[in-house]
């Protein structure tokens, strides 16, 4: 039995540009990383070991970092307000489930 419905994506869209999606646990677990950005080849890397609210927090994680990549310098994130982004805004979603449905769903008339 599995512990979540829906699978990680294998491509996303951020701002213009689009990314892949990797599940590379042997490489990443050798790094000791449980995720990894990386720029040039539009790639995000995780560990599809971890458990899921860690992938989940992860994948947040590296979602920020190339956010970031379009953004001129003064407005990068240091990896410190990355990991603090990612995780707040983790418990925030997960706290109130009525907020991110609301946040999250489809206009009907759009
Ligand atoms: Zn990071």
């Amino acid at each position: 039995m599995r512990g979540i419905m829906i699978d990680l994506p294998t491509q996303i869209k951020i701002g213009a540009i689009q990314w892949h999606i990797h599940k590379d646990s042997r490489a990443l677990q050798y790094e000791g990383l449980k995720g990894e950005t990386l720029y040039q080849a539009r790639t995000i890397r995780i560990d599809d070991e971890i458990p899921i609210p860690l992938q989940q927090e992860t994948v947040l994680h590296e979602t920020l970092h190339a956010l970031c990549v379009p953004l001129t310098e003064d407005i990068q994130l240091s990896e410190t307000q990355v990991r603090y982004f990612a995780a707040a805004l983790m418990q925030v979603f997960m706290d109130n489930p009525k907020l991110r449905d609301f946040l999250f769903q489809e206009d009907d008339n759009g």
